[in-house]
């Protein structure tokens, strides 16, 4: 699926964006994701191999690897459900205040450990 029509697939879910996020990076630590948004990332990373290379390299495995230096997102466009989630749901806050307060579990259904990937515990070469 390109990013655009990921894009169309999230706005389909319906999570309002969070309007109040200052990029701290606060919240980007140790991240889950279903296979099929792995796959999106990687397909993203494919065209994007420097991002790889970088997520690849960092050294403290506790934040998210697509995390730049400058705390913004390196695969804004692709990011997890659970990204979009934070600061817009019920018991996901932003330290900064929540701009909206949905139900998060149904979006997150299906969602269990064995078909969760850890995306800082894994190797993106492309
Ligand atoms: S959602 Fe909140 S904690 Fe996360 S980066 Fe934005 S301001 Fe920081
Ligand atoms: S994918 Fe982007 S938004 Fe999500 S935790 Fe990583 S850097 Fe933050």
């Amino acid at each position: 699926m390109n990013p655009k029509r990921m894009m169309t697939v999230y706005s389909l879910l319906n999570i309002p964006p969070h309007t109040g996020c200052r990029n701290c990076g606060a919240c980007c630590g140790i991240i889950p994701a279903t296979p099929m948004e792995v796959r999106e990332i990687e397909k993203w990373l494919q065209a994007h191999p420097g991002i790889a290379r970088a997520a690849d390299s960092r050294e403290n495995k506790t934040v998210c690897p697509f995390l730049t230096e400058a705390k913004r997102c390196a695969i804004y466009l692709v990011r997890p459900t659970i990204c979009r989630l934070q600061g817009v749901t019920m018991g996901m806050d932003c330290r900064h205040g929540n701009s909206a307060n949905i139900r998060g579990e149904p979006l997150l259904l299906g969602a269990t450990i064995d078909n969760t990937v850890i995306l800082n515990f894994r190797d993106w070469s492309v």
